[in-house]
């Protein structure tokens, strides 16, 4: 694995050959779980294929040029010439190896497969997700002599770990940088001695066996299974919102607001994090409009407050995203004025989207427990599901505040009821 800088990418990359070329960012959670992903690759497939880092914010230009707007983004050369559509954001294993293996012949192909090994693990508890809920049950089950391993595709801390300030977690004075919450939380709970298996991607889940398939070739038996997967934000699902996703599109501002130093920044959503998301981004950014569909704000009155004493945001009340195109290197965000019926353009030079959450149940196989209207699963006061051995902790679960100290109250329960049976 190389670390280059512009000036080195004739030589390194575009002189022939095959290469793979991660585009990196500093305080970028994507970032920081892809790197363990793509040194494995690195060593699988180093023999056949260079594998290089390029630090984004040192280097700018040339990411510019190619056309990189996300936090990591990746890219595949043949012979001088990019090939395949860029990947960014959080990118899977299985998304590396299926553009690696399109580099290749069938029988270095072979080759590779045939060094990898199959395994079997078994636990007492698996938990699914290291956000705060997933952690703290493995704090209490580590510290009760459980044999527990966490799972996450990412790396631990889950929303936690990509909250700028974090002021309503107790025990802390002053606000606290999420990412040090998160640190300090996983921390604590690999000291209790449980299993981490993260930054791996989840090949599937049989919640009736209890066995996990982690990076297609590492089955984890389970007696117990904690689901502490959390959510995901919601997309728009309008034309040019897939297309344009990591080059102009974003859902992490602690990834990428930093790239929109003196530029103008549109921000679609109007509930608590769109407007702390907002809030950050004026720190870099020199203009925020923010398009809701509502006629007022729907996050708390303190974070409404700080938005109206902020000159640099802008509201569009009732209005809604149709389309997305990009035009001189500008975003075009194409919205309907809801009350005139009339359509507008808004151009800016990125776009963040932050219209809510969907719950992480599709990742969990064909035996789902039994869930609300809204796809939250449904549990008792123990946290036990409807299925035997199966609980959940955390945002994914039905209930009316998803906040930190809510998952850390479900992941103690959890975890207790799990240690007293
Ligand atoms: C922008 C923002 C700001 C917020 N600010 C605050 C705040 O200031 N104070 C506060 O108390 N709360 C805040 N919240 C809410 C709080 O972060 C959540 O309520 C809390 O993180 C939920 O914890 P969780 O462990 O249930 O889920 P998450 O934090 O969502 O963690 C879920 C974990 O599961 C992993 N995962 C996903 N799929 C799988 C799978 N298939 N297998 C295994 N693992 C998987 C994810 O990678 C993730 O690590 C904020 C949320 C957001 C989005």
């Amino acid at each position: 694995m190389k670390e280059i800088n512009a000036a080195d990418f004739q030589q390194e990359v575009l002189n022939g050959g095959k290469v793979v070329v991660d585009f990196y960012s500093t305080e970028c959670p994507p970032c920081e779980a892809l790197a363990p992903k793509f040194d494995a690759m690195a060593e699988l497939y180093g023999e056949k294929i260079k594998f290089v880092k390029i630090f984004r914010q040192g280097n700018r230009e040339l990411a510019t040029e190619l056309g990189v707007s996300s936090s990591p983004t990746l890219l595949f050369f043949e012979n001088g010439k990019q090939i395949f559509d860029t990947i960014s954001g959080g990118i899977k294993k299985s998304e590396i190896v299926e553009r690696l293996d399109k580099m290749l012949t069938s029988e270095e192909v072979k080759v590779i497969k045939s060094n990898q090994k199959k395994t079997v693990s078994e636990y007492d508890v698996a938990i699914l997700g290291g956000g705060p809920a997933g952690l703290t049950a493995g704090i209490y089950l580590g510290q009760a002599k459980i044999k527990t391993v966490l799972i996450d595709p990412a790396l631990p801390g889950g929303y936690m770990g990509i909250t700028h300030q974090v002021s309503n977690y107790p025990g802390f004075e002053q606000p606290q940088p999420g990412f040090m919450l998160a640190h300090y939380m996983s921390e604590q709970a690999k000291h209790t001695g449980i299993d981490f298996k993260v930054a791996v991607d989840i090949t599937s889940v049989d919640l009736m066996k209890k066995e996990i398939v982690i990076d297609e070739l590492e089955t984890i038996k389970a007696k117990k299974i904690i689901i502490a997967t959390g959510t995901t934000p919601n997309t728009m699902n309008a034309p040019g919102e897939s297309e344009f996703k990591g080059k102009g599109i974003s859902y992490c501002a602690t990834c990428d607001a930093k790239y929109f130093v003196d530029k103008e920044v549109t921000v679609i959503g109007g509930g608590n994090s769109a407007v702390e998301e907002a809030l950050f981004i004026t720190k870099f950014a020199s203009k925020v409009t923010m398009i809701h569909q509502f006629d007022k704000l729907t996050a708390n009155q303190t974070a409404i407050e700080q938005l109206q004493a902020n000159e640099k945001i802008v509201v569009m009340y009732e209005h809604e995203p149709r389309k997305f195109e990009k035009r001189d290197g500008k975003m075009i965000t194409i919205l309907e004025d809801l009350k005139t019926k009339e359509t507008k353009e808004l151009a800016a030079d990125g776009v963040f989207v932050f219209i809510g959450f969907k719950s992480n149940v599709a990742v969990l196989g064909e035996h789902l427990p039994k869930m609300n209207n809204w796809g939250y699963i449904i549990t008792d006061e123990d946290m036990k599901t409807n299925l035997p051995d199966i609980y959940a902790v955390g945002d994914i679960i039905s209930k009316k505040y998803r906040q930190i100290t809510t998952a850390v109250a479900d992941g103690t329960i959890a975890a207790i009821t799990i240690s007293k049976e």
